[in-house]
């Protein structure tokens, strides 16, 4: 007896290069069965004209914060668009020591996703440590950040991420050395750019030098926040001859024309607009006094001063370079998920039924297999998690995302991340349902994925 059976859909089979239709059967949280044949199950799915994908895989989101109050805020988000699993601790931010995420979730009993963390390099600079954004430091003050780094990893933290925008005080070399502070290849370093629009082909050179120096596997964060503002196509021709020579340097994006950060970044210093060629009108603002305001110069200035942690959403990005980051061949769909107060940018809670509505069945701009490929089984590969996850097989984790493709699409929009999306039927992860329309029915069956159980 199967715990579930789910029959007559199709799965993608990314090694065929094409979609199968076949029952699966699950057993202990895992895949036990595909094939013709309909072995009898406790529970009974029909995916009559759906596809069954593998679960979708963010490789760069931003958990919750454990002060907030013990609640899965963001992780309830990417549920509902189809998250089975998610990498936290991205752009050198984290709300907490991986060893305090854990405990939360020890503490409420499971997850609604799986989580995985990188330990954000930021975060111990400045957070903890209190340097100045602006600050140079030295070797000491590398090596204390380092062993905030070492316990993070020791924790099961699957890699380091930094945030070079955030503090530009950062040098190259302070970068280099902790992205050195593990001997091991199977880690993951990530970094958000050191500036966007006319200087990223530059900051995208500062990271190659970085991999190169290191040789660990390293992803550019958010590739069209950053460089869809008129350089997409030499960022993108620049990133794809590097990873010709060396696959190990690859980037994620997400589908939206606007990025999202909290207003006292130094993202908004004087000259942002200008370097964007935008006005403040492009700014919307998230949270009360100014839920939903466009700015004027007199707001944003007034807003920012007392409201440093207010996320900000900035309409700086083209459209078609948001496409081509999305459409190339290599690159990773990732939501760059980020919720403040249950407040913020629609990618936490849109952005993989987005790709599939708007630029692969509406636009045409992407096939739906290959679509599937870079929410699945690109990340799961990133993360060595392919014997288990981002593929469906015999013996794989019972984490799937069960969809219509002719409705499929995203609901939530500025100023309402709550709008529930189309078409994602049903979600599961490890075997347990989480999902059903778009209702919530399961918080607990995700789990902690260590660096260590891979
Ligand atoms: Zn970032």
């Amino acid at each position: 007896m199967f715990d579930l059976l789910i029959h007559s859909g199709s799965y993608p089979d990314f090694s065929r290069g094409a979609f199968v239709q076949a029952n699966l059967a699950l057993r202990d949280g895992k895949i036990a069965y595909v094939g013709g044949e309909k072995p009898a199950a406790r529970r009974v799915i029909d995916a009559g004209g759906k596809v069954v994908s593998p679960g979708f895989l963010d490789i760069h989101m931003h958990e919750e914060n454990c002060a907030e109050g013990d609640k899965w805020v963001i992780a309830r988000m990417m549920a509902r668009q189809g998250v089975t699993t998610a990498v936290g601790g991205n752009c050198g931010v984290m709300n907490q020591p991986v060893g305090e995420f854990k405990a939360m979730l020890r503490r409420l009993g499971g997850c609604p996703i799986n989580y995985m963390l990188l330990s954000g390099y930021n975060y111990y600079r400045h957070d903890v440590l209190g340097h100045g954004h602006y600050e140079q430091i030295g070797p000491e003050e590398w090596d204390k950040i380092r062993s905030h780094l070492l316990r993070d990893l020791d924790e099961g933290a699957v890699g380091i991420s930094f945030g070079i925008e955030y503090d530009p005080g950062i040098t190259t070399e302070e970068i280099k050395y902790a992205a050195a502070a593990r001997a091991d290849d199977s880690l993951l370093l990530a970094a958000h750019y050191r500036a966007d629009s006319g200087q990223s082909i530059a900051s995208i050179r500062e990271m190659i030098e970085i991999q190169r120096s290191t040789g660990k596997k390293f992803q550019v964060s958010h590739l069209s926040s950053c460089s869809a503002m008129g350089q997409m196509e030499e960022a993108l021709a620049l990133i794809n001859e590097e990873h010709r020579k060396n696959p190990r340097f690859n980037y994620d994006t997400y589908p939206y024309n606007a990025f999202s950060t909290t207003l006292g970044s130094t993202v908004f210093e004087d000259g942002f607009l200008e370097a964007y060629g935008k006005s403040y009108s492009d700014i919307l603002l998230t949270e009360e006094p100014y839920q939903n305001v466009r700015c004027t110069e007199e707001i944003f200035r007034a807003a920012r001063a007392a409201y440093p942690q207010m996320l900000a959403v900035a309409f700086a990005m083209n459209e078609e370079e948001i496409a081509q980051a999305i459409t190339n061949p290599i690159g990773m769909i990732a939501s760059d998920g980020i919720v403040n107060n249950g407040m913020g940018h629609p990618r936490a809670a849109g952005t993989f039924p987005r790709v599939l509505g708007k630029y692969v069945r509406e636009e045409g701009k992407l096939d739906l297999l290959t679509a599937l490929r870079k929410m699945t089984l690109e990340p799961a590969l990133r993360l060595e998690l392919q014997h288990r996850k981002g593929v469906i097989r015999p013996g794989a984790d019972a984490d799937l995302t069960i969809f219509t493709p002719e409705t499929i699409s995203d609901g939530p929009v500025f100023g309402d991340i709550d709008r529930p999306n189309q078409g994602i039927d049903y979600v599961i992860v490890n075997g347990t349902v989480t999902v059903e329309g778009q209702e919530l029915v399961d918080e607990t069956p995700g789990k902690f994925i260590s660096h260590f159980d891979r």
